[in-house]
């Protein structure tokens, strides 16, 4: 019981039996006369639940529902009169939880509470739990970069944006050079270590708005957003020389040194995202072809 209550009642003495009755069965809990002093208090404290009387001087509870709903993750239960002509369904349309009408017994009021309060701890267990299988779905299990479906979602947000708006935007593709020799000598275990590490590796070299995925097997690609192709070779070129002066510790007791090899491109307005990959594939090969460990830039061929 955790969660803090928030009471707001202009009337003083509705407010202190509510806020005794409340922190009574174990809640904490505090008052405020006014919605005013509702939103000043939300500033500065955490609060899971508001408590507040719909008619207030100045602005209404309903009106602070509203405002708390478009601001806040905060449940609310107003209250109301007999006599005051509010109905449940614009209360729950406001965004409320739940209505209680005055006078009411406590007791009801703290069932009330109570289930507002364990609604919402499912739901935020819920929502926890969704957003833990959105992140697995888009994770690569071994490098813990993000995958190849993800990589697919982003580059086609990126180049709309690039279509939309004329921003540049780059693409790095990454192999490792003769890894199946590495696996060949010190075991696949060995070499998914050396994948790990060098997620870990690419990670470093980037900017925040740079995203790594793993592309394939021991392939990488990386998104450059707001970047030309020159600016991307910069980037290609501190993570070439942080891989090349790594040491891995195969279990062997060898000291070994593995080098990547890189193609660089930019996004040509209007061309198909295909044509996009395969020219960062294609220098990719050209710096395989240059002997590895090398860096390749193309751009397309109608760029000027
Ligand atoms: P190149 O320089 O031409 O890229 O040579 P290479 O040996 O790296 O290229 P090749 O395509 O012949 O082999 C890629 C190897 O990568 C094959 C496989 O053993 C290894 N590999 C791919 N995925 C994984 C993985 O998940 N774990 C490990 N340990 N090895 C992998
Ligand atoms: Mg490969
Ligand atoms: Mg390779």
């Amino acid at each position: 019981m955790g969660e803090h209550i928030l009471i707001v009642d202009d009337d003083a003495a509705i407010r202190d039996s509510m806020l005794e009755f409340i922190t009574r069965s174990g809640y904490n809990a505090q008052t405020v006369s006014s919605a005013e002093e509702a939103i000043e208090l939300l500033k500065s404290t955490p609060v899971d639940l508001v408590i507040t009387d719909i008619i207030l001087p100045g602005r209404n509870g309903l009106q602070l529902t509203d405002l708390i709903k478009q601001n806040y993750d905060i449940d609310i239960i107003v209250m109301t009169g007999y006599s005051e002509n509010y109905s449940y369904e614009e209360a729950i349309n406001k965004g409320a939880s739940d209505l209680v009408f005055k006078p009411f017994r406590f007791e009801e009021l703290i069932l009330r509470l109570k289930r507002v309060l364990k609604e919402r701890r499912l739901a935020k267990d819920r929502n926890r739990i969704l957003s833990k299988l959105e992140n697995l779905a888009i994770t690569d299990g071994l490098t813990k970069l993000y995958n190849l479906r993800h990589f697919y979602n982003q580059v086609e947000i990126e180049i709309d944006r690039s279509n939309r708006y004329g921003h540049p935007v780059a693409l790095l593709l990454l192999d490792i050079d003769n890894f199946k020799t590495y696996n060949d000598t010190y075991g696949h275990l060995e070499g998914d270590k050396v994948l790990v590490k060098l997620a870990q590796i690419i990670k470093s070299c980037l900017r925040t708005m740079d995203c790594a995925y793993r592309y394939g097997g021991e392939e990488f690609t990386i998104i450059l957003p707001e970047t030309t192709g020159e600016e991307a070779k910069n980037v290609a070129h501190r993570i070439k020389t942080s891989v090349e002066i790594e040491n891995f510790f195969p279990e062997s007791g060898d000291v070994v040194n593995i080098t990547i090899s890189i193609g660089v491109t930019e996004y040509f307005k209007k061309e198909q995202l295909t044509t996009f990959i395969q020219r960062a594939d294609q220098a990719m090969y050209n710096s395989k072809a240059k002997g590895r460990n090398a860096i390749s830039f193309l751009l397309a061929e109608n760029a000027s």
